[in-house]
Parts: C-alpha cells; structure tokens; sequence
C-alpha cells in the first residue's frame, strides 16, 4: 500500500523511489540536521526533553501518553546501564503504519532512538520488529549499517564524545509482545508475556535496567520536533493534540493506505483522502483506532476529527490510528466473531479470566452467527466482559471485551435478530 503524505515524517519521501529509505535521500531531505544541532550545540539533556515535553508529541502506538513525560521518568544519574527500546511489533488487525516507516524512512527512527539515547543518557537501544514483517527487518538492518558507516551510531559519535549503539530484534509474530513487558521478556530470549506491574520499565525495565520504551512514529517524530522546533510541531496539530499522525486506512474505501494528517482533521476528509467508500457504497461504521478501539456508528462517526479527545468524546479511542472503515454490506456480528477469534488466539493464557473469557467470548458469537445463538446470549457476553476488564495482567483482556460491547450497544438489532430468527439479517458470505 503506498503513503499519501503530508506530515513530519513522510514529508518529502518520494515512496515511488526505491531508494528513498537510504541514508543519502534522507540526508537529502535534512535528515541528522536534528542530531548535528544537539551535539554542536551541546544542547542538555533536559534541554531536549523540555524541547519534547512542548511539542506535545503523545504516545503513537494507543496509549497517547505524553513522549516527553515519559522521557522524563528515565533515573538519567542511575550509574548502570539503562536502554531505550523501541516498539515495532505492529501486529493488532487494521495496523500497518510502522512497517511503512522503516521500509520508506527508517532513518528517521534510527535519528529519533538516537536523540531519545542523548536525551536518556543511555548507551545502547533496541527496535523490536514484529515477526511478520521480513523484508523490511532487512532494510532496518542495513539502514542501522549505513548510520554507522556514517559516524551517527557506535563510539563518539560525530566527534561529540557521545556513544550509542542501535540493534534490531526480530519477533515470532505474537500480537502480545506489543505489550511493553512481554516485548521486554522476547527481547531477553523467553516466553513473551507481560510482568506484573509495577515495578514499571522506567525502574524495572530490559535486564531488570530502567529502560524507556516508545512506539516507531513516536521516535520517528523526535527529529522533526528537534530540527524545526516544539512549537512548529505543536502547530500542526490542535491544542492537547500536537503534530501530525498517520492513520492507516483499510476496508472499504477506494484508496487504502497510510495518509498522515494533522491532528484534528475531520474524518469526513480523511475518508475522502482514501477515495471515499468503494462502489458507490454507504458508510456503515468504523473502529477508529485499531481492532480493540470501540466500534462507531457512521452518523457519529462523521461527526468526529482525528484526534485524541474528540475521538474519545465518541466513546472510542484513536489508539493506534488503524481506521477500519466498513460499508452497509458488512454483517457485524460476523465481523464481532473476526475480532473475537483475534482475541481468542492471541491470549498469552496467564490469566483465567483472559484465558477463558476469551473463549467464551468467541464461542458465544460464533454460535449466534451460526444460527444457534440463545435467548440471554447478549446478557452473557456483557457478564463474560465485565469478569474479564480490569482483572488481569495486561489490557489484552479488556481490548477483548471493548468491540463486543461497542458492538452489541451500537448494532443490538443485528445481533438480537440473529439470536430470534436464526439467520443473521445481513448475509455475511462475503464479509
Ligand atoms: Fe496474557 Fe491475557 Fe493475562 Fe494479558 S490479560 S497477561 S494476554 S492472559
């Protein structure tokens, strides 16, 4: 899928242009302007979390949490070694955003880690790269050998007296090391699952070291902010909601892709961007933010900007700005049992209530999709959620529970006729 950009990241990317993710084309494009103007300019650390912090850049992998803050818990006087870890292992349904960064720009990230590396006082970082993704591990590996060719990466690095080390790691493909504590656990060589927290990664991190972790697009942001300023950043967006984010279209539109916008923009043109609903269809719903953001109906839906509060003001979340976008031909309990099966396999198993809650989740639907589905069926699932959210370990279990009830709650009549007739009123065929 191509990029249709117009931001701080892609900006100037020519992704026709096979070679556009080497060091020279990113060079070309102002790139490690932002690491040259720390380093000569001797800028401190707090100098560039302050810079950070301003530019109101919040979390891009879900969880908006601001970048600058959480740079900012890092113990930078902790006397061992401590890391920055990236976060690439994209794998939640309808996400595709940081794949595309480090196949079109991944120096752009290697420049971010690197400044997140200053600015933490930290020596060595990680990119844990999802474990479907392979070509583009490859062309991570050798952008990170065309940075230390190049004097940005290893010992003193441009002649500054600063040295950092940047390495990739290469997952199974489990949805759950997107979790930042079973990412931790992968990256040391055992079973990803996710700790018990606290202790937080800040204190606790990779190796038991403190350790700050961020998604791609995040780190990926850093040198723009840097380069050109926190407030020229913070002015793209909207207020609480600075920059720029790439929202990854799919389903039913005419042009799917990655289009990074401001912050803020309404949906309506973002739909428009992706060419608008396919074959003259009507917009039925859309999850805004990935597979575990609540569902919306198109009316409010239509009503939304792409950004954080208006999309929570919904009732939904921007989470990781995948945009599922589905048409009037979409059953949606068959596309409940989708997500529900998602769920079901991607359990890591450590929690009863998750474990099992999701199973029961998926078998509940399935039947009802299938014909079989029993009167109290919808009260059951709401019990099966409200056992599962807030009991466990990690938010797997409550990314569960959020589609089935944004689902039964927007879209009841679907769900209730299939239950009384037998049949679902939507043929599902081809959903
Ligand atoms: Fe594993 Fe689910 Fe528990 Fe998360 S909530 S730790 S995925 S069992």
């Amino acid at each position: 899928m191509a990029v249709f950009a117009n931001g701080v990241i892609f900006d100037g990317v020519d992704t026709s242009q096979p070679d556009c993710w080497r060091l020279d084309a990113y060079v070309a494009r102002g790139g490690y302007q932002a690491l040259r103007r720390i380093l000569d300019s001797k800028m401190t650390q707090e100098d560039v979390i302050a810079e950070v912090k301003n530019s109101g850049l919040r979390g891009r992998g879900g969880a908006g949490f601001p970048t600058g803050l959480k740079w900012s818990f890092m113990p930078r006087s902790f006397p061992g070694d401590k890391y920055v870890v990236c976060n690439t292992d994209e794998g939640e349904p309808g996400t595709f955003k940081d794949r595309d960064i480090i196949r079109y720009n991944p120096h752009s990230l290697i420049e971010g880690m690197i400044i997140a590396g200053y600015a933490m006082g930290t020596k060595a970082g990680y990119n844990y790269i999802h474990g479907e993704i392979f070509e583009d591990y490859v062309l991570f590996e050798e952008a990170l050998e065309e940075a230390r060719k190049a004097g940005f990466l290893g010992q003193n690095i441009l002649g500054s007296g600063f040295n950092f080390d940047l390495f990739a790691h290469h997952g199974y493909g489990a949805y759950i090391c997107g979790e930042e504590t079973a990412l931790l656990e992968s990256l040391e060589g055992k079973k990803g699952q996710p700790r018990f927290k606290p202790p937080f990664p800040a204190s606790f991190g990779l190796y038991g070291k403190p350790t700050t972790i961020n998604n791609t697009e995040s780190f990926a942001s850093v040198p723009f902010i840097i380069r050109d300023g926190a407030q020229t950043f913070l002015e793209k967006g909207k207020p609480n909601n600075g920059g720029t984010k790439l929202f990854s279209v799919s389903g039913h539109v005419n042009r799917p892709g990655n289009y990074e916008i401001a912050l803020g923009t309404p949906f309506s043109e973002l739909l428009e961007m992706a060419g608008g609903m396919r074959d003259g269809k009507k917009l039925k719903a859309v999850i805004p933010g990935g597979s575990s953001a609540p569902v919306l109906p198109a009316d409010i839906m239509m009503q939304c900007t792409m950004d954080y509060d208006s999309i929570a003001k919904a009732g939904s979340m921007l989470g990781s700005g995948a945009v599922i976008v589905m048409n009037e031909d979409v059953c949606m309990v068959k596309a409940l049992e989708r997500l529900a099966y998602f769920y079901h396999e991607e359990s890591c198993g450590q929690c009863t209530p998750c474990r099992e809650g999701t199973g029961w989740l998926y078998k509940v639907i399935h039947r009802i999709v299938n014909g079989q589905g029993r009167k109290g069926d919808l009260e059951l699932l709401d019990s099966v959620g409200n056992n599962m959210a807030g009991r466990t370990i990690c938010a797997l279990a409550d990314a569960a529970v959020f589609p089935v009830r944004s689902f039964t709650k927007h879209f009841r009549e679907e769900f209730e006729y299939a239950i009384e007739h037998g049949k679902t009123l939507v043929d599902h065929k081809w959903c």
